[in-house]
Formats: C-alpha cells, sequence, structure tokens
C-alpha cells in the first residue's frame, strides 16, 4: 500500500497492512511543514531464531511505532529532536515500512521459552 504525502490531510487516514503473521494498522496524518505522522500498532506473532540455541520459536508481538515521514529532506531548524524518516519519492510505502519494522524486531536479542527459564 502505497500513499501520496502530499494526499494526506489533517484528518487520520487509516491504514492496515499484513505480513504473514503481522498486523501493521494504524493511521497517517499531516502534522506541520513537510512532516505527516505515522502512528500504528504491530500486531501478531513472529518465528524467530533464538539467541541462545538457535531454535526457531514464535514471539508474540505487540508494539507501538510512532514517528515522522518527512517530504523530502528534513531540516530540523527547531531544535526539538524527532524522529523523522525521509522519503525522497513523495510517497510512503506501508508494506516496507512494516518489513523495516520486522527486520529491527529479529534483529534484537531474543531467547525462547526453554533458555529464559534456565537462566533465571
Ligand atoms: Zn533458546
Amino acid at each position: 500500500m502505497k500513499v501520496t504525502l502530499r494526499k494526506i490531510s489533517k484528518i487520520p487516514l487509516d491504514f492496515e497492512v499484513q505480513s504473514n503473521e503481522i498486523t501493521f494498522k494504524g493511521y497517517l496524518e499531516y502534522h506541520a511543514g513537510k512532516l505527516i505522522l505515522l502512528k500504528a500498532k504491530l500486531q501478531g506473532s513472529l518465528d524467530i531464531e533464538c539467541s541462545l540455541c538457535a531454535e526457531e520459536f514464535k514471539l508474540p508481538v505487540d508494539d507501538e511505532v510512532e514517528f515522522f515521514i518527512s517530504d523530502g529532506v528534513y531540516e530540523n531548524n527547531d531544535g526539538i529532536e524527532l524522529d523523522v524518516v525521509e522519503s525522497f519519492n513523495s510517497f510512503v510505502d506501508l508494506e516496507e515500512i512494516l518489513d523495516s519494522e520486522i527486520e529491527l524486531i529479529k534483529s534484537d536479542y531474543h531467547s525462547c521459552g526453554n533458555c529464559k527459564s534456565s537462566t533465571i
């Protein structure tokens, strides 16, 4: 699902995309200047390799995602640190964002139930 950034207004635009067992659901809303706010929830489960025993297990996912998308180069003039992703093709690709969020979760440290119980 691709959304043209210029078409996003102050009225929240709902979206829902899916990847395997993860649902990415939320909205896009015009913020100010070139910034669009993305607020969404990641829910479902992921097949993940345990960082300790390399066994695959299902990791339940229930995450809130919130950041800004800048239509073009983001210039931080007001000194407020914002979480901003720049878009250079004037649209946002929600599947792509979902994929990168999943990669982010996968790159974290995760241990399966067996390893967790044996380390405590
Ligand atoms: Zn393990």
